[in-house]
């Protein structure tokens, strides 16, 4: 399937000289939404995924259908003071300052091989910062699953090391 026809490239948003890749016409659409999550499962299958981790709010939209139809769990990362419980959090680096992402402290048992989901990989901080929260729980990332990678923005020097799928690039 050619996954591209259902991105909008939307010039100057969020800024301008940036061209943001809009995924929603392809969640809009049943029958790409669907073939979408099927390649991502059988990828998961492959690396006998027991959990999958996203960061807000696109990394659900990813993962969220994908742990359903393996029928195993989901667990959401969140920007700090959403989740309600004890959490571990991670500090990272953004464009302009940082950001702090969170996870439930009881989100992932030790050993479990967990999958990270999000929408698109830019610069990589995101799903770093991902990781980062998934290990310190005692994780085992066997991969990361994208819409999306903007490979000009060599996201995967990052991550290196890091088994990544994505059903297109730009
Ligand atoms: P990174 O941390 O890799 O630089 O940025 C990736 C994060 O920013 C992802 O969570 C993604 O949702 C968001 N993001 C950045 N640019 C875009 C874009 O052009 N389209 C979409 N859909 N998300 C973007």
């Amino acid at each position: 399937m050619d996954f591209k026809q259902y991105i909008a490239d939307v010039p100057d948003f969020p800024e301008e000289g940036i061209v943001f890749r809009d995924i929603s016409p392809l969640m809009a659409d049943g029958e790409a939404y669907k073939e979408a999550t099927r390649q991502i499962v059988e990828y998961a299958k492959g690396k006998g995924v027991e959990m999958i981790v996203g960061p807000e709010a696109r990394g659900f939209i990813v993962g969220c259908p994908v742990a359903n139809e393996l029928g195993i769990g989901f667990a959401p990362c969140r920007k700090k003071g959403k989740l309600p419980r004890e959490t571990v959090e991670v500090s990272y680096g953004l464009e302009y300052g940082n950001d702090i992402l969170q996870l439930h402290k009881d989100a992932i048992k030790p050993g479990q091989k967990v999958l990270i989901t999000d929408d698109l990989l830019a610069t990589g901080g995101t799903i770093a910062a991902t990781i980062e929260l998934v290990e310190k729980l005692g994780g085992e990332v066997v991969g990361a699953a994208f819409f999306i990678e903007l490979a000009d923005l060599k996201g995967r020097d990052k991550i290196e090391g890091y088994d990544i799928f994505k059903l297109m690039t730009y």
